[in-house]
């Protein structure tokens, strides 16, 4: 008997071909026509691989949900082995500055071409348009498996890759094993901010900024976006990764507030102070601080009720004030989540304590594993989601016999 693998996306991929080079027959089975799908559009249809990253102590810090429990795993695949498996089947990558690895063609294909070439080689049987509704797990050395269009298959084991779903009806054969499940929320989202008067300055940014949620410490640094709808960029996306179960449970309102800047308040002051005291005569509306774009600091300047005219030598404390908190404070009202188009997860999905972590497998069935999105893992973006996909993919195909 074989081995079938349910899911041809990047985790279904990696662990039916791991199964065939240890010799196992291996069949995927995939609900759709089509294969690889969000392979194709990921990073912006350049497929952000994995993260350059160099221990997994360092990795696993980039996962809201799963992180901790995937140390492990991480260090027996890991991006390390991850680039060499690529580029040893001929897929060259690079390193760009922030950390994300690419392939040097900065095309999807490359990967798609890459692992579509690999089963080929290793004679895996692809079934498309196959949507598996149950599953019969008989004994440690058969499960059989029950498909929408009536048909049947046995198999010695079983490799469950089905990915995240925004609704637990995706999960329901998972469900009717047993398993404890996590609720499906999205994750690395955008905010909505219908009542923003910024959105005339889409398109600005700030590359060193953070966003923060009033009364609480949920915090996190780096370039803010202005959108059409409200703000987008790392800040926002990784906000929205960690306190994706927050956010879900206030129904996606809160407020928040925006510094545009990397100072702290105080540090604020003393600058614009510094420059009262030194008497400079230039006028505030036109001569921006701390790398704002001009645009944007006479927006901020405006809401601080800074007259045109007035120089740095004549602002009073009310004015200084008013700077400071719309530099490094400036509140807005999200109302409502946008996808990001470069990525998106589903948090969620089956509890980690129901895997063994060397292999993937279920303790309740050995000879059922798990892969990618389908287990509560979520990284931020980066590449950290598709290494998650190759790790767990590699090591359940590796172990399934
Ligand atoms: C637009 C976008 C861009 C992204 N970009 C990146 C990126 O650059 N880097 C990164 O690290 N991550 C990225 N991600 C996240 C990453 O794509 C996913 O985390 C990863 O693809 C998960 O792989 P998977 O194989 O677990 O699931 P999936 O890729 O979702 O594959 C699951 C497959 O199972 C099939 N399936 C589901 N149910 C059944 C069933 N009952 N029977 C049979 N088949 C079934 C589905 O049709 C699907 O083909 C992106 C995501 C999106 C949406």
């Amino acid at each position: 008997m074989e081995i079938a693998v349910i899911g041809a996306g990047a985790a279904g991929y990696f662990a039916a071909i791991a199964a065939a080079e240890k010799g196992a027959k291996v069949h995927i089975f995939e609900k759709t026509s089509k294969t690889l799908t969000k392979v194709m559009v990921s990073g912006g249809g350049r497929c952000n691989v994995t993260h350059d990253c160099e221990s997994p102590a360092q990795l696993i810090k980039y996962y809201p949900r799963g992180g901790r429990s995937l140390k492990k795993p991480f260090s027996v695949f890991g991006p390390k082995e991850t680039r060499a498996w690529f580029e040893q089947r001929g897929v060259p990558l690079k390193t760009e500055e922030d950390g994300r690895v690419f392939p040097k063609s900065d095309s999807s294909q490359s990967i798609i071409d890459c692992l579509e070439g690999e089963a080929n080689r290793l004679g895996i049987i692809l079934h498309k348009s196959m949507e598996l509704l149950s599953i019969d797990p008989l004994n440690e050395t058969e499960v059989v498996l029950h498909f929408k269009n009536n048909q049947a298959f046995s198999c010695r084991s079983l490799i469950i890759a089905s990915g995240g779903s925004p609704q637990l009806r995706g999960y329901q054969f998972l469900e009717k094993l047993g398993l404890a499940l996590h609720d499906p929320i999205a994750s690395l989202f955008t905010f909505n901010v219908p009542s923003s008067d910024l959105k005339d300055l889409k398109g600005l940014s700030v590359s060193q900024g953070s966003v923060q949620v009033p009364g609480t410490k949920w915090r996190q640094e780096g370039p803010v976006l202005i959108t059409h709808w409200g703000f987008s960029a790392p800040a926002i996306i990784k906000l929205s990764a960690w306190h994706a179960l927050d956010f879900f449970k206030r129904s996606y309102q809160f407020p928040i507030l925006i510094n545009w800047t990397n100072l702290k308040e105080e540090e604020l002051r003393q600058f614009l102070l510094s420059l009262r005291e030194e008497g400079v005569r230039k006028r505030v509306f036109g001569n921006a601080q701390f790398g704002i774009p001009a645009r944007l600091w006479q927006a901020l300047m405006l809401k601080a009720e800074v007259g045109e005219a007035k120089v740095y030598s004549e602002l009073s404390n009310k004015e200084l004030n008013r700077m400071v908190r719309f530099i490094g404070a400036c509140p807005f009202a999200v109302n409502g989540k946008t996808t990001f188009k470069e990525e998106f997860v589903t948090a969620g999905g089956v509890d980690l304590l129901e895997v063994d972590l060397k292999t993937f497998s279920l303790k309740k069935y050995p000879n059922i594993y798990l892969a990618g999105e389908v287990l509560n893992v979520d990284g931020v973006t980066g590449g950290f989601n598709f290494q998650h996909a190759w790790t767990s993919g590699f090591l359940a195909g590796s172990a399934a016999r």
